[in-house]
C-alpha cells in the first residue's frame, strides 16, 4: 500500500466511524462552545447564538443543546429519545454542573435547568419551554436557604415548575377552550381563601400547599406521581419539546411560514439564572440599535425583581433601558460591552434577552433584530459608514417594499397603538396605496374637491370610484372602497398619484343619498356619517375611526413638494446614498407608469429612466376633457365622432408636450386608447343631460345609446386596439397629437422619444394594421411640419395568444411591453376586479400564496412571459422587452424580470425607488446562485 492510499483509507475510516457515531449533544459554557453561528440548521437558530456568544466571550449560563437531527430519529423511533441519548445527557450535565458549581438534585446547592425548543426559523411562541426544572420536596430548601424572602420565592419557583411540568409533559393543559388551566383555578382558590390579590400576596406557606395540591391534582387527574427525581424530569422534558415540534399550533405556524416539517427542533438546555431573586435581580430585553428608527444606541427595556415571561405579558410596565445605569451600574456597562461585541461579530442589529441575577448579567439569547423599514435603511446605510459591511451588504439588507416607510406619511406609532387599542379599529381591505392618512369623510368626488378647497382634509370612501372621480381623488388625502382589486380603477390611480388607498373593504356598503357609511364589524355594524374623522392604513389595509396623527415624508418633501432642503433631511440623504448604490448595480432600466406632467415630474425625481406606460385614456380624466371624450364614445357616425376627436386633438397634443418636457428627452411610451368603455360613460342623469347638451342629442336618444354600448364582460369587450381597428380615426388623432407635440418640442430644441404602444393585440394583423395607421400619421406630420423624429411602434404582450404568437408580433414590433395586470386577468380567467371575492378563500387553502395581480404567478404568466420573450428574440434578437403592469415595482416579479432578460421594468411613480432597490438585489441574489 502506498503512503497516500493508506492515508486516504485511514481518512475514510475516520469519517465512517464520525458518521457511524453522530454527535448529538453540543455543550457550550465556560468561554467554550462545540458548535458556532454557521450551525443553525443542526443546532436550530437558539443553539448555534448561544454557543456563538460563548465563544467570543459574551457571559451566557452554561448548558448543551441536543440537535435536530436527534428529533428526527426521535419521530423516526415513533416518538422515543434514541437509546444512549439519556449518558450522553448525563455527561453533559455533569460539565454544566462543574462550571456552575451547583449539583442537579442536590439538596444544598441544586443546579436547575431550563429546557427549550429551538427550531432553524424563529417559532416564537408555538412551542413549549420548562422553567426551575431540578425542583423537588427536597431542593426546594436549598434553593431557599438565606431568609424568608429566600423561601417565598424557592417555593414560588416550585409551584411554577410544577405547574408547568404539569401542563406540558404530563398532559395537563385543557383541551378544550372553554376549560381552564387546572393550576389556575387552585392559585385562584388559594388566593380566595387567604383573601388576597395579586400571586404576590401569597406566602411562602401558602406557595408551599400550593405546590401539594398541584401534585395532588396531576395525580388525581392522570393517574401518576409529580416526579421528584430531577433527571426523569430533565428526560420528560426534552421528551415534551420534540414531541411539541408537531402540536397544532406548531404545525400551523410551519405551514403558514413555509417551513418543512423535516427540519425537527434541537432542544437547549441550560443552566437557570434568576431575574426574580430580589431587587438586585431583573430581566429584560434589548436591541443594539433602536428598531423602531434605527438610531444607533442601546435600546429596550427592563423589570426589576422579574423573570423573562412579565416582560412579554406586560403585566408591569417596563423601565427604559438608560434607567439600568443608575439602578444596575455594572450590569449596564456590561450591557454596553455586550452590544459592541455583538455588533462587531454579528455585523447586524441583534436582539437580545438578558437576565440581571444579583447583579450580574446574563445574555440568554441573541439574533437579528426586526426593525421596521425606516430602521432597516438607518441601520444598513449608517453600517456602511462606520464600514462594518459593505455596500453590496447593505443593498441586501434592506427590505425593498420597506422603503415605502420613507416615501409615505406614516401613522405616529403610539397614537395608532392607542387607537386600535382603545378599539377603534373596524375593518379590513386590500392595502392598495402605502401610507397613513386620516381625515373627514366625504362621499362625492365633487364633495371632496369643494371641502378640499375651503381647506378641509378628507378621505374619499365610495363604493367603488371611476374616471369622473378623478379631481376629488386628487383633492382628497386618501381613498376606500369597497369593491375592487389590488388592479383596480382607485387601486391604479392612488399608486399613480401617490395617494393611500383601502379596496375591496367587503365590510363596508353606503347609503349615500343619508351620507352614510356602515361598516360590519366583529363589535356590530358601526356607522359612519359624512364629517366624520376616519383613517386609513395603507401599509395593513387597516380601517381606524376617528383621528390618528401622521408624519410627512422628508424624501417627498426634498423631492416633490421641495419645502424642505436635502441639507436638512437627514433621512433623505440615507435614501440617496442606498438608491445611489443601488444605481450603481443594476442592469434593469426603471420606467414609470405616468400620464401627467405631475406625475412625470415627480416620476424623474424618483428616479425614472423613462415612461413605460402612459394611459392616454387617464388623461381625459382632466379639467374639460371627460366631456369630448363621451362625445366621441357615444358617436354614432364617423363625422360625430370626428368631430368629437377634432375637440380632444389639442388637449391631447399639449398633454403630450407637457410630458416630454417633464421627460427632459428621455423614452415616452404612450399607448393608444384602450377604455373599458362602461368606465366612461355617464352614470347618473345630470351627466347624460350635460352629453346631450353638448351634442344636441335627446336625453332619451342618448340613454338608448348608452344601453347599446353596455358589455357582457367589458374587460374582455370592445377595448384595447379593438377599438383602433373599428375606428381608426380614433388612433389617427391620437398619433397626429404625439407627433405634433413632438415636433413642438423638438422645435424648441428639447429631445424627444415616443415610443407608441398597441394595446391587447393578440394577432399579428392587430399590430400591422394599427402600426401603418400609426407609421401614416407620423410620415404626414413630418412633412407638415417640416421635421422629423425618431420614435418606435411597439405592442403590449397582455392577452395570452400574443404570448403564443410572439414570433409572429415581433416581426411587426420595435419592442413588447408586458401588461401583466390583463395577462393575469387572461390566464387566469379572474377578473382583476372582483379578485377579492375569491383571494381570501385562495389565500387561506393555499391555492394561491400571494395575490397573483401583486406578484407574478411564475408558473402560470411567468411562463407565457418566458415564451413570449425567446419567441420574440428568436425572430429579433434586439428587441426591446419591458413590463408596464403593476407587477413592476414588485421586487418578486423585478427578480423574475431580470432573469427573463427584459430591459427595464415600468412602474407607478413611488414605487420606483422600490423597484431600483430590488432590481440591484436581483442582480446581487443571481450572482450568489450563480
Ligand atoms: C396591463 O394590463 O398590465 C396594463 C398595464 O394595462 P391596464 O392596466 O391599463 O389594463
Ligand atoms: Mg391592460
Amino acid at each position: 500500500m502506498t503512503k497516500a492510499f493508506k492515508k486516504a483509507v485511514a481518512k475514510r475510516k475516520i469519517r465512517t466511524l464520525a458518521r457511524g457515531a453522530k454527535k448529538r449533544i453540543y455543550f457550550f459554557g465556560g468561554g467554550k462552545a462545540d458548535g458556532n453561528k454557521d450551525m443553525k440548521t443542526l443546532l436550530g437558530g437558539k443553539g448555534a447564538g448561544l454557543a456563538e456568544m460563548t465563544n467570543i466571550g459574551i457571559p451566557v449560563p452554561p448548558g448543551f443543546t441536543i440537535t435536530t437531527e436527534v428529533c428526527t430519529a426521535f419521530y423516526a423511533g415513533g416518538r422515543k429519545l434514541p437509546a444512549a441519548l439519556g449518558t450522553e445527557i448525563r455527561a453533559s450535565v455533569a460539565r454544566t454542573e462543574a462550571l456552575q458549581g451547583a449539583k442537579l438534585g442536590d439538596p444544598k446547592k441544586p443546579l436547575l435547568l431550563s429546557v427549550r425548543s429551538g427550531a432553524r426559523a424563529s417559532m416564537p411562541g408555538m412551542m413549549d419551554t420548562i422553567l426551575n426544572l431540578g425542583l423537588n420536596d427536597l431542593t426546594v430548601a436549598g434553593l431557599g436557604t438565606g431568609g424568608a424572602a429566600a423561601a417565598r420565592f424557592a417555593y414560588d419557583s416550585y409551584r411554577r415548575f410544577v405547574a408547568m411540568y404539569g401542563d406540558v409533559v404530563l398532559g395537563m393543559k385543557p383541551e378544550r377552550k372553554e376549560d381552564r388551566d387546572p393550576f389556575e383555578v387552585l392559585l385562584e382558590r388559594k388566593k380566595r381563601a387567604r383573601g388576597v390579590k395579586g400571586d404576590a400576596d401569597l406566602s411562602a406557606g401558602d406557595l408551599k400547599e400550593l405546590v401539594a395540591e398541584f401534585k395532588a391534582e396531576i395525580r388525581a387527574k392522570r393517574g401518576v406521581d409529580f416526579p421528584e427525581d430531577p433527571f426523569e424530569q430533565l428526560l420528560g422534558a426534552v421528551t415534551a419539546v420534540f414531541n411539541s415540534w408537531e402540536n397544532p399550533r406548531a404545525d400551523a405556524y410551519r405551514k403558514l411560514n413555509g417551513i418543512p416539517a423535516d427540519w425537527g427542533t434541537a432542544v437547549n438546555v441550560q443552566a437557570m439564572v434568576f431575574g426574580n431573586k430580589g431587587n438586585d435581580s431583573a430581566t429584560g430585553v434589548a436591541f443594539t440599535r433602536d428598531p423602531a428608527s434605527g438610531k444607533n444606541e442601546l435600546y429596550g427595556e427592563f423589570l426589576i425583581n422579574a423573570q423573562g415571561e412579565d416582560v412579554v405579558a406586560g403585566i408591569r410596565t417596563p423601565d427604559k433601558i438608560s434607567a439600568l445605569e443608575k439602578d444596575f451600574p455594572g450590569a449596564y456597562r456590561g450591557l454596553l460591552e455586550v452590544r459592541r461585541k455583538l455588533e462587531r461579530h454579528f455585523r447586524d442589529m441583534q436582539d437580545i434577552e438578558f437576565t440581571i441575577e444579583a447583579g450580574k448579567l446574563y445574555v440568554l439569547q441573541c439574533r437579528n433584530g426586526k426593525r421596521t423599514g425606516f430602521a432597516g435603511v438607518r441601520i444598513a446605510v449608517e453600517m456602511v459608514e462606520e464600514k462594518l459591511i459593505g455596500k453590496k451588504e447593505a443593498l441586501l439588507r434592506v427590505e425593498p417594499e420597506g422603503l415605502n416607510q420613507l416615501l409615505r406619511p406614516v401613522f405616529e406609532a403610539r397614537a395608532k397603538q392607542e387607537a386600535t387599542g382603545a378599539g377603534r379599529l373596524l375593518a379590513k381591505g386590500l392595502p392598495a396605496g402605502p401610507g397613513a392618512a386620516t381625515g373627514r369623510i366625504v362621499f362625492f368626488a365633487d364633495d371632496a374637491e369643494a371641502w378640499a378647497a375651503r381647506g378641509e382634509t378628507v378621505v374619499l370612501c365610495r363604493h367603488e370610484t371611476s374616471p369622473e372621480d378623478i379631481r376629488g381623488m386628487n383633492a382628497s388625502v386618501g381613498f376606500l372602497t369597497a369593491f375592487g382589486g389590488m388592479t383596480s380603477h382607485a387601486a391604479l390611480v392612488a399608486r399613480q398619484m401617490g395617494k393611500v388607498a383601502i379596496v375591496g373593504c367587503e365590510a363596508a356598503s353606503f347609503d349615500y343619498p343619508q351620507r352614510v357609511m356602515t361598516l360590519a364589524t366583529a363589535a356590530g355594524r358601526r356607522e359612519l356619517r359624512e364629517g366624520a374623522w376616519v383613517s386609513l392604513d395603507g401599509f395593513t389595509g387597516e380601517v381606524i375611526e376617528g383621528r390618528v396623527e401622521t408624519t410627512a415624508s422628508e424624501v417627498v418633501r426634498v423631492l416633490v413638494a421641495r419645502d424642505l432642503a436635502a441639507k436638512d433631511a437627514p433621512s433623505y440623504q440615507r435614501y440617496a446614498s442606498l438608491l445611489g448604490w443601488a444605481d450603481e448595480i443594476r442592469r434593469l432600466r426603471v420606467r414609470a407608469n405616468a400620464d401627467q406632467p405631475d406625475q412625470a415630474a415627480a416620476a424623474v425625481a424618483f428616479g425614472a429612466e423613462g415612461i413605460g406606460l402612459c394611459r392616454t385614456e387617464h388623461m381625459f380624466f382632466g379639467e374639460g376633457k371627460i366631456g369630448p371624450m363621451r362625445e366621441m364614445i357615444v358617436a354614432e357616425t364617423e363625422e360625430a365622432r370626428r368631430q368629437a376627436l377634432a375637440k380632444l386633438l389639442p388637449l391631447q397634443r399639449e398633454d403630450f408636450a407637457g410630458i416630454f418636457r417633464a421627460m427632459a428627452g428621455r423614452a415616452v411610451t404612450i399607448r393608444t386608447l384602450d377604455p373599458p368603455l362602461h368606465e366612461f360613460l355617464p352614470h347618473d342623469e345630470a351627466g347624460i343631460v350635460a352629453l346631450a347638451t353638448a351634442t344636441g342629442r335627446s336625453v332619451a336618444d342618448l340613454k338608448v345609446r348608452i344601453e347599446d354600448l353596455r358589455e357582457a364582460n367589458p374587460m374582455l369587450g370592445h377595448r384595447g386596439c379593438r377599438l383602433g381597428i373599428s375606428y381608426p380615426e380614433i388612433t389617427e388623432m391620437q398619433a397626429s397629437a404625439i407627433f405634433e407635440a413632438a415636433c413642438d418640442v423638438a422645435a424648441a430644441g428639447q429631445k424627444v422619444l415616443p415610443e407608441i404602444m398597441i394595446p391587447l393585440v393578440g394577432t399579428r394583423k392587430e399590430l400591422d394594421l394599427q402600426s401603418r395607421l400609426v407609421r401614416e400619421t407620423a410620415e404626414q406630420v413630418f412633412a407638415e411640419r417640416g421635421r422629423r423624429v425618431d420614435y418606435l411602434v411597439g405592442t403590449m404582450i397582455e392577452v395570452p395568444r400574443a404570448a403564443l404568437a410572439a414570433g409572429a408580433i415581433a416581426e411587426a414590433a420595435d419592442f413588447f411591453s408586458f401588461g401583466t395586470n390583463d395577462l393575469t386577468q387572461m390566464t387566469f380567467g379572474l377578473s382583476r376586479d372582483d379578485v377579492p371575492r375569491v383571494l381570501a378563500d385562495y389565500l387561506a387553502r393555499d391555492i394561491f400564496n400571494v395575490d397573483p395581480f401583486v406578484s407574478i404567478d411564475r408558473d402560470g404568466v411567468g411562463e407565457l412571459m418566458r415564451m413570449a420573450v425567446s419567441r420574440g428574440r428568436a425572430k429579433k434578437p434586439k428587441l426591446k422587452l419591458g413590463i408596464c403592469g403593476e407587477h413592476g415595482g414588485d421586487p418578486a416579479s423585478v427578480l423574475l424580470c431580470q432573469e427573463l432578460g427584459l430591459d427595464y421594468v415600468s412602474c407607478s411613480p413611488y414605487r420606483l425607488p422600490i423597484a431600483r432597490l430590488a432590481a440591484a438585489q436581483a442582480i446581487l441574489k443571481s450572482r450568489a446562485t450563480a
